[in-house]
């Protein structure tokens, strides 16, 4: 009979702030039970180092790993997130469902060992490369997950709505036609999926809408209400505002802004996370903030696409939440985001510490703890804290790590974040499972072989 583990952590990020001597019990199905104070128990093990609530990866396309590096040789006059679309699009023509699964596998492998113990996966590549369905619609969405489910992350699956090439439904592109469905085959898929996994914590099933590029307000409403209906607390989530001509097509087409338009046709509350919502007026800043979704920031993929920056500070001001997401992959690690997500701001406005908050200083601790909150809220995940009722989630980072010698309490995170270049987390818990040991994953040779096999094959 399984039993439950007793983890001893001498210090650890608790609800309450930083705590020594923390005994952590979780249940068999991966659950933490327990939360105390006391002296190590000869039976628990003994997590030798800091212990963190382990973050969540809000925002992914896995098959955009295996081409992370590819695109960056100049094609013309000037690249853009245009140019590098296309390259993509190339990319993605030969890969089939099981190479979703081995690229899926050996990322989640790399975030695991990042510190990431959840992901939100926006899966659109769903139909074969002739651009007809599967017999099994949702058969790339099991690859994707069984990829999850190998690696031992927590996924929040959401398999997206894309219908459209640009606003005013103009008809799909040739290479678009692998991601094509309408809202009630997006919906039939998600009920498929979730009476699948019905008992599976590990997995969720979301609803992801591609943007408003690509789907009509019709299929919007539809896809939204369909979703609602059967489960009403599921995540939504949505590409917006990412491109300034993205902005003026929108503009040209309703004589509105994204983030604005979608305000006045849905209902956005705590259930959406907004990816990408780079380019906001003032007044779009408090529409979203004020509704209690999350923004989905990507700070190195929008620096890698030309993007721009995100307004952190003033959204911040509004009360609005972030979570974080590793998007296209171009770099896997919690660190890099969030630096960069301060480091955006400071080169824009020649100030250090924009992050601030007069009850919390250290720049390191707002970053961590805003996005370890909007992470899990957005995936609709119990994950984010070490406490009874949430998923046993947390990373152990390395003691002998000397960018964190000597450091205490919330000078840990300022460490963690913006001092050092190699990774600190040496062991990482997701769903009560211990599978980064000493900086190594458990299957980690195994799913490489597989990815090394798909790379060879279609790439090399
Ligand atoms: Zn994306």
């Amino acid at each position: 009979m399984p039993s439950n583990k007793c983890y001893y952590a001498p210090t650890a990020v608790l609800p309450s702030g930083w705590a020594e001597h923390v005994l952590i019990t979780v249940d068999p199905a991966g659950w933490i039970s327990d939360v105390q104070l006391g002296q190590k128990l000869d039976t628990a093990i003994v997590l030798n180092g800091v212990v963190l609530p382990g973050m969540s990866n809000v925002h992914s396309h896995a098959f955009q790993r295996a081409m992370a590096g590819m695109l960056e040789r100049a094609t013309g006059e000037k690249d853009s997130f245009w140019t590098w679309r296309e390259g993509m699009y190339r990319f993605l023509e030969k890969l089939t469902p099981e190479d979703q699964e081995a690229i899926a596998a050996q990322l989640y492998v790399e975030m695991l060992k990042a510190g990431f113990t959840s992901v939100g996966e926006f899966h659109y590549l769903h139909h074969q490369a002739n651009g007809k369905p599967y017999s099994d619609r949702s058969v790339a969405s099991r690859h994707i997950i069984n990829a999850a489910k190998i690696a031992g992350i927590s996924i929040t699956h959401l398999p997206v709505l894309y219908a459209f090439s640009g606003f005013g439904d103009k008809p799909p592109l040739a290479t678009q036609k692998r991601f094509i469905n309408n809202a009630e085959e997006i919906l039939g898929m998600i009920t498929a999926l979730s009476d699948a996994y019905k008992d599976d914590k590990q997995v969720a099933i979301g609803l992801g809408l591609h943007s408003l590029r690509a789907v009509s307000l019709e299929m919007l409403q539809q896809s939204v209400q369909g979703m609602q209906k059967s489960h009403p607390h599921a995540p939504i989530h949505i590409h917006i505002a990412e491109q300034l001509q993205e902005i003026n097509d929108c503009l040209a087409w309703s004589g509105e802004r994204p983030v604005e338009w979608l305000f006045r046709h849905a209902q956005v509350d705590k259930h959406w996370c907004l990816v990408h919502a780079t380019h906001m007026t003032e007044k779009e800043i408090r529409l979203l903030a004020q509704s209690g979704a999350v923004a989905g920031l990507c700070p190195t993929t929008e620096a890698n696409l030309g993007d721009g920056l995100f307004n952190l500070p003033d959204y911040v001001r509004e009360g609005g939440c972030f979570a974080i997401g590793s998007d296209s992959h171009i770099s896997v690690s919690m660190i890099e985001e969030l630096r960069l997500l301060e480091y955006g701001q400071r080169l824009l406005r020649q100030e250090r510490n924009v992050l601030k908050f007069a009850e919390q200083p250290s720049v390191g601790a707002a970053l961590y703890n805003m996005a370890l909150k909007g992470g899990a809220q957005s995936l609709g995940r119990a994950t984010g804290e070490i406490a009874i009722g949430k998923r046993a989630d947390f990373i152990v980072l390395d003691s002998e790590t000397p960018t964190l010698l000597g450091k205490k309490e919330d000078s840990i995170f300022d460490a963690l974040i913006f001092a050092g270049n190699v990774n600190p987390i040496r062991h990482v818990i997701a769903g009560g499972k211990h599978v980064v040991k000493d900086f190594h994953h458990h299957d980690e040779e195994k799913i490489f072989t597989a990815y090394r096999e798909t790379m060879k094959k279609k790439l090399l």
